[in-house]
């Protein structure tokens, strides 16, 4: 079955070469119990290693039922293993957080065979442990993890068990049951290959190679009395000329089951690390939201005014209101407002003035906004009373003190009573309300309904001390006349106010697109915002997450070893660690998202924003932390899955 011509293996350790193995040349065959024997250090373990293709000779042959196996690329030494050879360890190398029989199935996993779990239970049985199966692996005593290990090599039915100083970390009575249960085996059929350094335990052998300095030094065969040989199971011809099965959905939950596993065994370490991320996508939900919200109320509110509307205002329209006390400002009088309404393009005007004012009735009192109007504003600005009436013409000429005001102020300061005809003071002046305006609603972080309309003239002569009015609004007869009108109203104003091209913008006319425009632009400086706000967030939760993935690797380096050594090919290990990293973003992400929307909610619901959560936005998020995962988790499962087996099990 097994025939080496002249194997030899160097370490090489950078400073020196360690010659382990110095042209072996060996044949075996099925059905055999050999024992390898020879001091520490004497190639025992290099020699088991090769034999069963978890090592490769730097030189020589090794032909496994004729083929070549030197030549074999790594994954199809895996898939060799994973058939053919059955690993029994000194240290054991059950994996811990699984049970006995999840240790016992795992060959099967990767084998793409998790059906014949049943297989898994029977050995189990085999080994005396069916009433530990549900045990983990760290509550069984040595002995017991032993018997495990021999129930996993045996579960995949290899046709060798190579067992490497199999009793060295056992108590005699334990040693003897574990040799027991390799005899049998060897008595069924299956060849046997251990190492040990104990006379005694050899004795059970039919066949004792001693070894010295990586070099056979005598090679006898012993029967034993009543023993038989077997000829060795069929092996198809498939389980050399592939690389193993194709990856199934068995191995995918049972890789998701590890990652669960692994992430809720160091709870602290997954939640610091998944909490980079979860507080980016909170972020970036719930500004989403907000900005969202904003955006909607504002654009529903531009298409509720009309498209053709101007607003002329003083100051420049550049410097926002900021820097007008640099430049000049040309003050809009009454009079403009007049002459504008005048125009042959105009349908309308509207001026107002603005300010505060503090109000009391009884014993209330409420800081409110106070907007002087023309009668215009109520057709306008579509704000017929609800209750009472609007003020007139004669009222506005003759500066009387009559006022219309929000809901806002009926409940704060008149208790939610009918207010019209009563009698209020706003900074000190008595007025008397006529009416209440209809609710509009909020809009951002304002409240449209906290509000007091009075007459332009009273507005500005009685109650705010302004000669000069704030905005005015013009309503242009036809859309196609928009441009005309702008420019006609422009030469007014510069007639009017004998303006010299130095201060020619010294006020400016805004047209809903132009506002519209502005708000366009507000949004995209937010969403760019937002973008490097989500951007750096997630690079900096996308390091945290790499740097545990590297040290879980690390740390995990001897299970990377073992799960190579029964059969793990490369994209196994790759996958395996992947998923734990998405897994961990993609929790981070979802914890994000919901702590975001119970942001935007708890917003909306206290301090009245208006905000929206589009699916798109949960989606996005959602993407955003598997895709971080899946990069930032790639580089340490590479890592992972290039391990060598060997090395891997020898990590302390
Ligand atoms: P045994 O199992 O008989 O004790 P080994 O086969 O483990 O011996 O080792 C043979 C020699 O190779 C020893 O000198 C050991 O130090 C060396 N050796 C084994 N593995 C490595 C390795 N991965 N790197 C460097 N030297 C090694
Ligand atoms: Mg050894």
């Amino acid at each position: 079955m097994i025939e080496l011509k002249g194997i030899s293996r160097t370490y090489d350790t950078g400073k020196v070469q360690v010659p382990a193995l110095r042209n072996i040349t060996l044949s075996i065959a099925a059905g055999e119990f050999v024992a390898i024997m020879g001091h520490s250090g004497s190639g025992k373990s290099t020699l088991l290693n090769i034999l069963g293709f978890l090592d490769k000779p730097d030189s020589g042959s090794y032909r496994f039922l004729g083929r070549e196996i030197t030549e074999f690329k790594d994954d199809y030494l895996s898939n060799l293993r994973n058939y053919i050879a059955g690993f029994v360890f000194q240290q054991f190398h059950l994996l811990p957080r699984m049970t006995a029989l999840e240790n016992t199935e795992l060959p099967l996993i990767y084998a793409g065979k998790k059906y014949l779990i049943d297989t898994a239970r029977g050995m189990i049985g085999e080994v005396g442990l069916s009433h530990r199966e549900e045990h983990y692996s760290n509550e069984l005593s040595g002995g017991e993890q032993q018997r495990v290990a021999i129930a996993r090599s045996m579960v995949n039915e290899p046709l060798m068990i190579l067992a490497d100083e199999p009793t060295g970390n056992l108590d005699t009575a334990s040693g003897r049951e574990i040799l027991s249960l390799l005899r049998d085996l060897n008595d069924n059929g299956k060849t046997v290959i251990m190492v040990t350094h104990e006379k005694e335990i050899a004795r059970h052998a039919r066949r004792i190679i001693r070894m010295r300095d990586g070099e056979i030094i005598s090679d006898k065969v012993y029967e034993r009395r009543g023993s038989k040989r077997i000829a060795p199971r069929h092996v198809p011809d498939e389980v050399f000329s592939r690389s193993g099965p194709t990856f199934g959905k068995a191995e995918l939950g049972d890789f998701i089951r590890q990652a669960v596993g692994s992430i809720f065994s160091h709870k602290l370490r997954s939640i610091l690390s998944m909490l980079g991320i979860l507080i980016g996508v909170t972020a970036v939900i719930s500004m989403l939201a907000i900005g969202q919200g904003a955006k909607e109320a504002i654009s529903e509110r531009l298409s509720s005014l009309g498209s053709n509307l101007l607003i002329i205002r003083p100051g420049s329209f550049r410097s926002h209101g900021v820097a007008l006390e640099s430049g000049m400002v040309t003050r809009l009088s009454l009079q403009d407002a007049k002459a504008i309404e005048k125009l042959d393009e105009i349908a309308g005007v509207s001026a107002s003035v603005r300010g505060i004012g503090q109000l009391v009735f009884g014993n209330r009192n409420w800081r409110s906004r106070i907007e002087g109007v023309e009668v215009e504003y109520e057709n306008v600005k579509s704000s017929t009373p609800v209750t009472g009436r609007f003020f007139t013409e004669r009222e506005t000429r003759m500066r009387e003190k009559v006022a219309v005001v929000g809901m806002t102020v009926v409940r704060e300061l008149f208790d939610g009573t009918d207010p019209v005809g009563r009698i209020m003071k706003i900074n000190r002046i008595n007025f008397k309300v006529i009416g209440v305006l209809p609710g509009r609603g909020g809009w951002g972080w304002r409240d449209r309904d906290d509000i007091v309309v009075i007459p332009i003239t009273t507005a500005m002569y009685r109650l705010l001390g302004k000669e000069y009015i704030d905005s005015i609004d013009a309503e242009v007869k036809s859309p196609e006349l928009m441009d005309r009108a702008k420019e006609t109203i422009r030469e007014l104003i510069i007639k009017r106010n004998r303006l010299t091209e130095d201060n020619e913008d010294s006020f400016h006319i805004m047209d809903m697109t132009e506002f519209k425009d502005a708000v366009q632009s507000t949004t995209r400086t937010m969403s760019w915002l937002l973008g490097s706000v989500a951007a750096i967030s997630l690079l900096v939760g996308g390091i945290g997450i790499m740097n545990i993935m590297l040290v879980t690797v690390k740390e995990r380096t001897r299970e990377i070893g073992l799960r190579k050594a029964i059969g793990a090919r490369r994209k196994d290990i790759l996958i395996q660690f992947l998923i734990e990293s998405i897994f961990l973003t993609f929790w981070g992400g979802v914890c994000g998202i919901l702590l975001g929307v119970g942001i935007s909610l708890l917003l909306s619901g206290l301090a009245g924003w208006p905000t929206k959560i589009s699916v798109f936005s949960v989606m996005l998020a959602t993407l955003f932390s598997v895709m971080v995962g899946l990069c930032f988790g790639l580089w340490p499962a590479i890592q992972a899955s290039r391990l060598k087996p060997v090395e891997a099990l020898r990590y302390e």
